[in-house]
């Protein structure tokens, strides 16, 4: 190969590099288009059974599903959801309600409310310790209505 050659092959290996990444930036904004941000299920079908969007045609204005924390291994089925109207519904439900008992010697404190950010949806938190143990126990479709107080994380 000589030089000329060799140059116009660069040339070439290069826009064929750039087409790839094109094509292959393309391929992923087509993806994202065609699949829903909040569980990644395709916009042609419904939403996964653990996304809060899920089963938005019942007629209910909110929905809970519980959080696992990252180490567990589950199936989608595996989590608890409940679809719900009113605070009322969503704290007496039986897997809600049964964080209000002591745990590991902890006493419990309150429920609060995680808001909305870039990346998460609003978690529903539980306090024990006055306030200095929490985890997040689920997320909630939207606040509207709900009155329980925000999530300040307490350190000792
Ligand atoms: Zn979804």
């Amino acid at each position: 190969m000589d030089t000329t050659d060799f140059y116009l092959n660069v040339i070439k290996n290069n826009k064929d590099r750039k087409e790839g990444k094109d094509a292959e930036s393309l391929k992923r904004k087509k993806i994202e288009e065609e699949h829903y941000q909040c569980c990644h299920a395709e916009k042609t079908g419904p939403h996964m059974c653990n996304c809060i969007n899920a089963e938005a045609d019942r007629g209910f204005s909110n929905r809970f599903v519980q959080h696992y924390p990252n180490s567990f291994t589950v199936e989608d089925t595996d989590y608890f959801t409940l679809n719900f109207n009113t605070q009322e519904e969503l704290m007496s439900c039986e897997f809600v309600a049964r964080w209000k008992e002591t745990m590991d010697n902890r006493k419990f404190h309150k429920y609060s409310i995680s808001p909305r950010d870039h990346y998460c949806a609003a978690s529903l938190m539980v306090e024990y310790d006055e306030g200095k143990y929490w985890w997040c126990i689920g997320y909630i479709k939207n606040t509207d209505g709900l009155t329980l107080p925000e999530w300040k994380p307490v350190y000792e």
